[in-house]
Parts: structure tokens; C-alpha cells; sequence
């Protein structure tokens, strides 16, 4: 029998309910701290660790504020956050905002990459958001000071500058034109970007998809996303403060470690559930899985009113499997809600109405890459998720090469425009320009639109283009996928040039098995199943498992997969010819 005693905090809230409708982030706050919900943070297991109610944020917040006045903060300096999911760093952004100057949240380290990989990486995130100062949790204050030496910011613990001196200084009264944060991207087609914020575009984004969710009084937020990428910043820790909904953290690692703490959380929930996953989330705890007659004893997901899906292609299959794993547990597949947005965005630019669940419409690949039809080979088909209805105030427009606005149905790239697009990224007018022309932003996206709905195709820097015929790589990784033995993003494909000039696709592939005659025989069947889908020979290349590069936020970068291959830190097994 599942214990309810570990229920958290009560779901009530004496106020009367407001949805984001604040003049800055710094209304929001103060109004959920009259009510009696909040942050709740848990253990590794996923029982309550720590409540934190909005009222005792918004008191630390405040005095993080006037310490940050006291040591010299003038509004508009950036104050870089190392984001771990706990009480200091939610205190600490949203005492960076009392005080005017703009919080940087900046990732943890992850398994990947290793250590100097991450001193670099954050070395050149402090060199483009040029902050005053980098606050890290003790834990990883070395590598944290040492990436602060490297650029030149003092470096604090969260700990050491809670025993600060409080100022007494008046604080600043933000206006919603001023910037409010920054956020990075996730860098999967190039270095992380560093986005402005206003407080206008966040409220008009949390507005936008908490009345495109529409919200319930029972609702609560359950979370392992991390709080450096928007999905977890915006989503489930901004959106919840200020729409007054409480919401339970498991730290991402504690999540990557046991995934199904995450539905063990949602369980517990006596009220309904708002949580949401990139689709490897979902995929992680299908595959945990093993018996089906635990799962009912174990879990009670009836009450997940909303799984949000989003942050990277959505994919049918695995959510099948997700519902097909967990629907002796009660979760209803209508409580799939995908979603599509983007950092230069705020967060979400289309989110589909609750209870649609995934819809697919099913495309022949050689019309989503746009390549003339290959007569001599069946056509294949890909199934493409319809994420949802731009949110209020948001315009989506797909445009062709030429800027011509194309029908239904069309494919070409994805561009938006409304009051929660960034007006630029910070300090880098040439990216900005790039992508913002007249106020529309392009997405960098590539998709189409039907009846309103928005489906996304691919991402357009990750086209790989051969002999002026376009393939999508998740066409080929898809594919490879379906044989045995392969999980979601095993598989990288991008195209290479090799000895005598030719482009030809390349693609990495994690290599479970270590036999030799075993790996000739998969490399064999990789090579031929690829042939089949682009009528020519590729490079196909052995990896051992889990060296194929993710993003901070966990998703697949091709083009940091290239790079790593050809700079030979991918060492791909040989296989006998
Ligand atoms: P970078 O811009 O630094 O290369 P990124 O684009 O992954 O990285 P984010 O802003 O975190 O950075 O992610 C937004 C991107 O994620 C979108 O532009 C899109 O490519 C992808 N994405 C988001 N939602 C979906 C979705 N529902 N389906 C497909 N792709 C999605
Ligand atoms: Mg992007």
C-alpha cells in the first residue's frame, strides 16, 4: 500500500487565486508570500526533505537583496548562480531581482564532459554574462573558483554570503521594462546564448501558458527539471510563484539516479499534478520498468492532470511505451500536453490544449526534408507530434527562404512574435540581428502549421545536406533506433567530408556489445538500414556507450558530436572490414 502520511505541505491557499497578472516579477512574489503554499524540496527518494513556503522565500529573498545593496550592487549587474535545486538559490534569484541586478542561473556539473569541461564551459559563460559576482553551493567550490579566476568575478559560496551584513538601504522599484534575468539556451547547435528577460515578458509568458493549461485551484507542481534551463526555471519554479501553486523538487541527479522517485512524488500527491519531461524523462522510466504487477501498487498517477512534454522533438513511440508501462497505475494518456518554445522566447511559443493528448500526422520524410521523391525506394513516413496553439499574445507565422508567409500545411521555418519574445541577447547585437528582424524571431525551427496547431519538423542547422539532397538525422537515428538492442539517443547523425572532398552522412552509434563478430555484424545492419533510407553509403562509426554529447538540459548535441568525432576525443571501436 503506497503511504500517504508523506503527504507535504496543505494544498490551500487562503488567497484569492491570481494568474500572473503582476506588473513584475516582484508583485508575484509578494502576493504568493500572504498565501501558505511554497517550494517543497525531498530527499533522494522523493520524501519531503524541506518545506519552504513562498513567505519565507520572499523574507530571504529580501534580505539577499539588501546584502547584495550593502556590497556595492548597482541595478543591472549580473549575478551569476550556479543553480542547484534547494532554498539558496531560489532565495538568492529573487533577491537578485529585489535588488534590480539581473540573476545568471548557470548549470551544475554533469557526468558528462568531466571537470575541466565544465570549468570551461562555465569560464565562458561568466566571459559573456560578465557578472559581479558568482555565488555555488560549498560543494563545488573549487572548480566554481577556479572558473571565477579565470574571468575575473569574486566567487562566494551561497552559505558565506547568507552570513553577510543586511544593508539598510531603500531597494529599487523594478519597472517592467527592465530586465529581470538571463537565461542561456541550452547549446545544442552552438555555445550556450545568453537571452534577456524583461519582467513584461516573463508575466506575458506565464500568463500565456498557465491560461493555456488552464490552471485549477487543486493543481500542483512536481519537478526534477533543472532550474538553469527555461523548462525548470520558468516552468516549474517562476510559474508556480506566480500563479500561488506549490510545487515538490527532486534534484536532477537524484532523478537521473532513481527515476521513478519522480512518480513516486506524483503519487503522493493527493491534489492533481502538473509535471513535465523532454521525452528521455519518459522514456527513462518506461524502460525502469520491468514488471507490470508492481506498478499498480507502487504508483498512482490517475491525478497527473498535465504531463507537459517539451524542450525537444516529441517522440510517439516512446510516449506509447510510457503509457503502456504506466496505465495499470492510472495514467491516462489525455494528460500528455505537448508543448514547443524556446529560450528567446521566455519559454513556451505553443502549448496544445489539456486533454488532446499527442496527435500525430503522419508525413512522408522526403516532404519534410524537402527533397524530391526517390521513386526506386518505398516511402517512409514519420509520425510529427502537433504541438499546440501558439499562448495568448504569441504569433507564428512559417516562412519560406525568401520570407514568403506559407499556408497550411507548408513547411518551412518557424518564426514568432509577441510581447514575451526577447528584444535581444545580451551584449551580442550580431546573433541578435540574426535571428530578430522586424520583431519576429526566427526559431531556427522548422516546421508547419494545420488548423492552427503548430507541428515542429527539425531543427534547420542540423539538416544534413548531400549531393543537394536534405535528410533529417532524426530520420536516420529513428530508424537505427528500431533495432535490437537500441535505446533513445544511442544515435548521432550529421554529415562529414571525407578524404576527396564528398559530404557524406556520418553516424555514431553506442556499441553495447564486445565481441567482435558481434559489432561486425551491427555495424553490417546499422550500414544496410541507413542505405535504405538514404540510397547511399555512409560512415558508420561504434562508440562506447555514453560518449555522445548532451546539453546541461540533457538533450543530444549533433553538432558538439561532430566536433568531438573529428577532433578524435570520440573514439569510435574499430571494426574489422
Ligand atoms: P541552442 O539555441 O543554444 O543551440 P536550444 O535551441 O536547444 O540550444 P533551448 O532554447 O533550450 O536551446 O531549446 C529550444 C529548442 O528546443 C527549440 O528551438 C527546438 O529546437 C527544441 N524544441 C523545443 N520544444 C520542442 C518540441 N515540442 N518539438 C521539437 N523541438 C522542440
Ligand atoms: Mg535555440
Amino acid at each position: 500500500m503506497m503511504d500517504r502520511t508523506l503527504t507535504p505541505t496543505p494544498n490551500t491557499c487562503a488567497l484569492p487565486r491570481r494568474f500572473s497578472d503582476f506588473a513584475t516579477f516582484c508583485d508575484a512574489l509578494d502576493y504568493a508570500a500572504q498565501g501558505s503554499r511554497g517550494l517543497n524540496f525531498h530527499d533522494p527518494r522523493g520524501n519531503l526533505a524541506r518545506s519552504y513556503p513562498y513567505s519565507e522565500l520572499r523574507n530571504d529573498a529580501l534580505g539577499m537583496a539588501r546584502r547584495l545593496v550593502a556590497s556595492g550592487i548597482k541595478p543591472g549587474d549580473r549575478i551569476a548562480l550556479i543553480a542547484e535545486t534547494g532554498p539558496e538559490f531560489a532565495a538568492m534569484f529573487c533577491g537578485a531581482i529585489y535588488a534590480g541586478a539581473w540573476p545568471v542561473p548557470l548549470p551544475l556539473p554533469t557526468s558528462f564532459g568531466g571537470k575541466e569541461g565544465y570549468i570551461d564551459q562555465l569560464t565562458v559563460q561568466l566571459n559573456s554574462s560578465d557578472p559581479t559576482v558568482l555565488l555555488f553551493p560549498a560543494e563545488i567550490a573549487a572548480m566554481a573558483s577556479e572558473a571565477a579566476s579565470r574571468q575575473g568575478c569574486e566567487a562566494v559560496s551561497y552559505e558565506d554570503f547568507a552570513a553577510r551584513e543586511e544593508g539598510s538601504q531603500e531597494l529599487p522599484e523594478p519597472q517592467p521594462d527592465d530586465i529581470c534575468y538571463l537565461q542561456y539556451s541550452s547549446g545544442s547547435t552552438r555555445f550556450p546564448h545568453g537571452v534577456a528577460v524583461t519582467h513584461r515578458s516573463l508575466l506575458n509568458n506565464l500568463r500565456g501558458h498557465s491560461t493555456g493549461m488552464k490552471l485549477e485551484p487543486s493543481d500542483r507542481c512536481v519537478s526534477w527539471l533543472p532550474w538553469y534551463h527555461d523548462m525548470g526555471l520558468v516552468g516549474c519554479l517562476l510559474s508556480p510563484i506566480a500563479n500561488q501553486v506549490s510545487t515538490d523538487y527532486l534534484k536532477t541527479d537524484d532523478f537521473a539516479r532513481r527515476p521513478l522517485a519522480w512518480l513516486d512524488m506524483i503519487s503522493r500527491n493527493e491534489g492533481t499534478t502538473l509535471s513535465y519531461s523532454p521525452t528521455f524523462g519518459y522514456d527513462i522510466c518506461a524502460r525502469r520498468i520491468s514488471s507490470q504487477s508492481s506498478v499498480s501498487e507502487r504508483f498512482d498517477l490517475s491525478r497527473w492532470r498535465i504531463a507537459g512534454n517539451g524542450a525537444d522533438m516529441i517522440r510517439p513511440d516512446v510516449m506509447q511505451s510510457f503509457v503502456n508501462a504506466f496505465a495499470d497505475a492510472g495514467f491516462r494518456s489525455d494528460a500528455f500536453l505537448p508543448s514547443y518554445g524556446l529560450a528567446e522566447a521566455t519559454l513556451a511559443v505553443t502549448i496544445m490544449p489539456p486533454g488532446e493528448g499527442i496527435r500525430v500526422e503522419l508525413v512522408e520524410e522526403e516532404r519534410l526534408s524537402g527533397s524530391p521523391r526517390d521513386l526506386s525506394r518505398p516511402a517512409r513516413y514519420r509520425a510529427i507530434v502537433n504541438c499546440g496553439k501558439p499562448v495568448l499574445d504569441m504569433d507564428v507565422e512559417i516562412r519560406g527562404k525568401n520570407g514568403e508567409v506559407k499556408a497550411d500545411h507548408q513547411i518551412g521555418k518557424v518564426l514568432c512574435r509577441g510581447p514575451s519574445v526577447m528584444h535581444s541577447y545580451f551584449r551580442d547585437p550580431e546573433s541578435t540581428a540574426e535571428c530578430l528582424v522586424d520583431g519576429w524571431l526566427d526559431t531556427g525551427d522548422m516546421g508547419y502549421m494545420a488548423d492552427g496547431y503548430l507541428f515542429i519538423v527539425g531543427r534547420a542547422k542540423d539538416m544534413i545536406i548531400i549531393n543537394g539532397k536534405n535528410h533529417w538525422p532524426q530520420d536516420i537515428e529513428w530508424a537505427v533506433e528500431q533495432l535490437p538492442g537500441f535505446h533513445q539517443g544511442d544515435i548521432a547523425a550529421f554529415s562529414v567530408e571525407t578524404e576527396n572532398g564528398e559530404e557524406v552522412p556520418a553516424v555514431l552509434v553506442h556499441c553495447r556489445v564486445s565481441d567482435p563478430e558481434e559489432r561486425l555484424k551491427l555495424h553490417s545492419e546499422i550500414r544496410d538500414k541507413v542505405r535504405s533510407i538514404t540510397g547511399m553509403n555512409c560512415v558508420i562509426e561504434l562508440i562506447p556507450p555514453r560518449t555522445l554529447p548532451r546539453t546541461s538540459s540533457g538533450k543530444l548535441s549533433r553538432a558538439k558530436a561532430k566536433k568531438l568525432y573529428l577532433s578524435g576525443e570520440i573514439e569510435p571501436f574499430k571494426v574489422a572490414a
